[in-house]
């Protein structure tokens, strides 16, 4: 396709890297078409949802104030509740990120006395000083609340004898990350995160298991609140949000759960009562929408870079072949520079601030300078094409994301365009 080829070559990727680039795309025939499986049967369930709860256009209408009888607000909930297979949800603009989701979920459940326990190891960077991991103001500790960890066997495994013994009559609530965040273990499938829920409660029934669903929501036909989640908590800047929502966070789970975290993100007695939704609703039903094929687009882009990072040399996580449970791409660069150049090439692919150059930088909440190449219609958000990674070994970028597959695809090649350029990659 010459005119593929033309335009490609204006916009700066070579006929070299675009060739290589075909040559991998070949063999993703068959995976690619799983994905459009996956994204149908999601589609359908967010659309039969969004029937099932009658979403007409009063429900897009702004609101301001208290935000009372907010018929919008309050119908999102649902179909979020229904789509998620859940008693309730909480699903607002007035959560900023998702860390603030997770925040609030466990700060609502944790009382002084109880223990916090991670039987997947260290929990995502901003998440350790919530806690109070790493010393921080207002920290979960701060508030008498305990933490234990048991970490995954060597083999990305979990540690049940190790779990078993951890678990106590303090222990309240149980914090399971699905994804890797920024390290390098394997991504938990929603399979996993069952077993490992069936295991913990049988332990003690009582515990409340939360599961931090970041990256993974649309991924599968499950979620793990299909499989005993009490809760499941995310960003509305990641998947669920399908690029389309400015701001927010959901929290999915049982009435008793989501009423704590309400009366926690606003104040005791208000709860889910107040909130305006100054005029977001379009954005976060629609958004919702999209959501499905949005995330089947971002996983393809993933699977692309490992089929074209891995001959290279780079160790991808997960690699070229194996089964996805999130849509992030880690790619072990080897150096700074490598990172560098890898950003730089998302960055200039990206539809806005394409001519911006990403410098690593110390980001609030991170323990290590932090590089990050985004290009976004929403500040920040990483359902839209985006890299990023702490300088740290093994210098692994994280790349995610792409609204549709096609950008996700010149984005990669762009990357691996400025490593050649770079003298780090010989094709
Ligand atoms: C992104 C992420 C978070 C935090 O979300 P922010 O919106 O960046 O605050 C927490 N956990 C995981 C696994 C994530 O990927």
């Amino acid at each position: 396709m010459n005119e593929m080829t033309n335009l490609y070559s204006q916009m700066g990727v070579s006929q070299a890297v675009y060739q290589y680039g075909e040559k991998a795309i070949e063999k993703l025939g068959m995976r690619f078409a799983e994905i459009d499986q996956i994204a149908e049967y999601n589609q359908a369930k967010v659309l039969f949802a969004m029937q099932k709860n009658r979403v007409s256009a009063a429900c897009f209408a702004a609101t301001t104030g208290y935000g009372y009888d907010d018929v919008g607000r309050d119908n999102l909930e649902r179909v979020y509740a229904d789509v998620f297979h859940t008693e309730a949800a909480l699903v607002r603009p007035q959560i900023t990120c998702g860390t603030h989701a997770l925040t609030i979920a466990l700060s609502a459940n944790l009382l002084p006395g109880d223990e916090l326990l991670s039987p997947v190891g260290l929990p995502y960077d901003t998440l350790q000083e919530v806690i109070g991991i790493r010393q921080s103001p207002c920290s979960l500790k701060e508030y008498g609340v305990s933490y234990r960890q048991v970490n995954l066997l060597d083999d990305g495994t979990f540690d049940y004898d190790g779990i078993k013994n951890a678990i106590n009559n303090k222990t309240k609530l149980v914090t399971i990350q699905r994804s890797k965040g920024y390290a390098t273990r394997p991504t938990f499938s929603v399979e996993q995160i069952g077993a490992l829920i069936a295991f913990v409660k049988n332990i003690k029934p009582d515990i409340i298991c939360m599961v931090d669903n970041c990256y993974g929501e649309f991924v599968e036909t499950v979620e793990p609140s299909d499989v005993g989640a009490d809760m499941v908590v995310g960003s509305l800047i990641k998947n669920p949000g399908g690029g389309l929502a400015p701001i927010g966070g959901y929290i999915c789970g049982t009435k008793e759960c989501v009423n704590r975290c309400a009366y926690r993100l606003s104040a005791p007695g208000l709860g889910q009562e107040v909130g305006a939704n100054l005029g977001l609703m379009p954005a976060l039903y629609q958004g919702f929408f999209l959501a499905p094929t949005v995330v089947a687009g971002a996983e393809k882009g993933a699977i692309f870079a490992a089929n074209l990072y891995e001959p290279l040399g780079f160790r991808c996580v997960p690699n070229a072949t194996e089964s996805r449970h999130d849509i992030i791409q880690a790619v072990e660069l080897k150096s700074e520079e490598a990172m560098i150049a890898f950003c730089k090439g998302i960055q200039t692919a990206a539809p806005v601030d394409s001519f911006a150059t990403p410098m690593p930088w110390d980001m609030p909440g991170y323990n290590d300078k932090v590089i990050m190449a985004a290009g976004a219609f929403v500040q920040g958000s990483s359902i839209e094409l985006s890299a990023d990674g702490p300088i740290r070994p093994p210098y692994a970028v994280y790349f995610q994301g792409g609204l549709t597959w096609q950008h996700a695809k010149l984005g990669i090649l762009m990357s691996l365009q400025k490593l050649v350029e770079a003298g780090l990659v010989d094709l």
